[in-house]
C-alpha cells in the first residue's frame, strides 16, 4: 500500500518527486523546473535542486490520501448541489411517475450515466461533482447501457446457478458475484469492453492487484449497500408509502454516487498496480486538490520562488558554492527582479566573495535606483565602499546616491559621490549638474564657501554656456565672490 512520503524540506507536505541521485524527496515548491520545446510546444521538465539531474515524478497513488483516510469525504459528496438535485429529481420521478413504462429503467440509465461521470472525475483527480449538463446526462448513453448490461448479465447468471445448481452453490456464487462486481465495473471503466469487464481473468487480476485495499473497498461497499435495505426494514412502518418509496430511492440513490465516486478514487488510488494510465504530470495542480481538498494560489511557486528555494535548500546541505551558481545563473540575461538580486547580494555577503560582490553591487544598485529606494540604495553604496574605496557604480546611479546622500545628511558620502561621478564620467550630460549641486551643498549645508566657489567656477568654466552656469553666477555674486576671481 502506498504511503504519503513527505518532502525532506517540507515535512508537512507530500512529496511529489524524487531524486534517483540523492534519494530526496521534493514537494511542487522545492522542485527545479525547466521549461524546454518538445516538438515545438513546451514542456516542464523536472531536475533536482541539489543534484541537478532529472527528478522523477512520483505516481498519483504515492502522494494522494488512501481511500480509508478520507472516508466522510465520500460521504459528503453525493449532498453537494449538483448530485442532490438529481438524486431529488430522480426519486420524485420514480414515486410519482412509476406508473409510466420504463420509468424505472430510464431513471436507472441517468443515474448510472451520471454515476459514471462521477467516476470518470474522481479518476482523472477532479473532487468536484460534474454538472448536471445534457454533456453528462444525455450524451453516449451506451457506457450506461453497458453496465445495466452488465447487472443484468450478472443477475441473469446468478439467477440460472441458483435454478440449476441449487441454493448452496447459488449463494456461493452470489457472495463472489458482489465481491466482484466492483471489480468488474473498474474494468468496464478501464477497457470500455463488456467482454473484459465480464473476463473472469481481468476482473479477478484487479482485485487481486488491489489487494487488501480491495476488500476494505468492498466492505465500505457492502455496508452503503446494506444501510438503505436496513433503513426501510427498521423505519418504514413509521411512514407513508409514499414517503418510504421516495426515501428509499433517494438513499439508493447516495449510495450509488458515493460508492461510483469510491471507485474513481481507488483507480486513481491504484492506478500503478491496475496498469491504468494516470499521468502524475497533468497532475500536478489537481493532485494538491486531493491532498489538502482545495486548490491554494500557491500551489505554482513562480520562477523567483523556486530559485529562492533551490538556494535555501542548497544552502542548508552547506553547498554556498553551489547556492552562488544557482544565483549566477539567474542573474544572467539581468531580467531577474529585486528579490533575487538582494538574495545574491546577501548570499556574496556572508560568504565574503569581495570582487563578486562588488560586481554585483553595481547591478543590484541600478536595480535599487529604478526602484527609488533612496534608504537601501544609500547602505548598500557604504558597504560596498567600506568594502574597496575604489567601488563606483554605474554612472546614473552614482549620481542618484550622491544627491540622495546628501539629502540624508551624509554630506562626507554625498560630496564624495559626486566629486568621483564627475571624475569618472567627465563626459557625462549629468556632470554641470553635479558641479552645481557640489556647489548648492557646500554653500546651503556645510557652510563651506572655499568649496561651493570652487565647485561654481569649475562649473562656469567647464560649461559657461550650461544654463545652470547662470544660476551658479547668482550664487557666486550673493557670496560676493565673483570679482575675486
Ligand atoms: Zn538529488
Ligand atoms: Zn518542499
Amino acid at each position: 500500500m502506498s504511503v504519503t512520503e513527505p518532502c525532506s524540506y517540507h515535512p508537512t507536505k507530500a512529496a511529489r518527486f524524487h531524486c534517483p541521485k540523492c534519494e530526496a524527496n521534493f514537494c511542487p515548491e522545492c522542485i527545479s523546473r525547466r521549461q524546454t520545446e518538445v516538438y515545438g510546444s513546451p514542456r516542464e521538465f523536472f531536475f533536482c535542486p541539489k543534484c541537478n539531474v532529472h527528478a522523477e515524478v512520483l505516481s498519483v497513488g504515492s502522494f494522494i490520501a488512501p481511500f480509508w483516510n478520507r472516508l466522510p469525504k465520500f460521504f459528503a459528496y453525493p449532498l453537494h448541489l449538483r448530485p442532490l438535485l438529481l438524486i431529488l429529481l430522480l426519486s420524485s420521478v420514480g414515486v410519482f411517475l412509476s406508473w409510466l413504462p420504463f420509468v424505472n429503467l430510464l431513471l436507472w440509465v441517468v443515474l448510472i450515466k451520471y454515476c459514471y461521470a462521477v467516476l470518470r472525475n474522481t479518476v482523472s483527480g477532479n473532487l468536484r461533482p460534474p454538472e448536471l449538463s445534457y454533456q453528462v446526462l444525455g450524451q453516449d448513453v451506451g457506457q450506461a447501457f453497458k453496465q445495466i448490461a452488465l447487472f443484468i448479465i450478472i443477475g441473469g447468471a446468478q439467477a440460472l446457478i441458483f435454478f440449476y445448481m441449487g441454493a448452496g452453490v447459488g449463494l456461493l456464487s452470489l457472495f463472489f458475484g458482489i465481491l466482484l462486481i466492483p471489480a468488474m465495473i473498474i474494468v468496464l471503466v478501464i477497457s470500455d469492453s463488456l467482454i473484459d469487464a465480464l473476463n473472469p481473468v481481468a476482473f479477478v487480476t484487479i482485485a487481486y492487484r488491489i489487494g487488501w485495499g480491495y476488500l476494505l473497498m468492498y466492505l465500505f461497499l457492502a455496508l452503503l449497500y446494506g444501510a438503505p435495505v436496513f433503513l426501510a426494514e427498521n423505519f418504514s412502518s413509521f411512514m407513508s408509502p409514499v414517503l418510504r418509496r421516495f426515501l428509499f430511492l433517494a438513499a439508493s440513490q447516495y449510495y450509488t454516487v458515493i460508492s461510483y465516486s469510491l471507485m474513481g478514487y481507488v483507480i486513481l488510488q491504484y492506478h500503478e498496480q491496475i496498469g491504468y494510465e494516470v499521468s502524475a504530470e497533468d497532475f500536478l495542480d489537481q493532485a494538491l486538490v486531493l491532498q489538502g481538498e482545495s486548490a491554494s494560489s500557491d500551489t505554482k511557486p513562480d520562477a523567483t520562488a523556486a530559485i529562492l528555494n533551490q538556494v535555501s535548500i542548497l544552502m542548508k546541505e552547506g553547498r554556498a558554492e553551489d547556492a552562488i551558481l544557482v544565483m549566477r545563473e539567474s542573474m544572467r540575461g539581468g531580467t531577474a527582479g529585486r528579490v533575487l538580486a538582494e538574495r545574491y547580494y546577501n548570499l556574496l555577503k556572508i560568504t565574503q566573495r569581495e570582487s563578486e560582490l562588488l560586481n554585483h553591487g553595481r547591478s543590484y544598485l541600478d536595480l535599487l535606483v529604478a526602484e527609488n529606494d533612496k534608504a537601501v540604495a544609500c547602505q548598500i553604496y557604504r558597504e560596498c565602499l567600506s568594502l574597496n574605496p575604489q567601488f563606483i557604480p554605474n554612472p546614473d546611479a552614482l549620481f542618484k546616491i550622491a544627491g540622495w546622500c546628501l539629502e540624508d545628511g551624509d554630506a562626507k558620502n554625498g560630496w564624495n559621490a559626486f566629486v568621483r561621478f564627475i571624475k569618472a564620467n567627465p563626459q557625462h550630460g549629468l556632470v554641470p549638474k553635479a558641479y552645481f549641486l557640489l556647489g548648492k551643498n557646500a554653500k546651503e549645508k556645510l557652510h563651506d564657501e572655499a568649496r561651493a566657489e570652487k565647485a561654481f567656477k569649475s562649473l562656469i568654466k567647464l560649461f559657461p554656456e550650461h544654463d545652470l552656469a547662470v544660476h551658479a553666477r547668482s550664487y557666486l555674486q550673493k557670496m560676493n565672490r565673483i570679482g575675486s576671481t
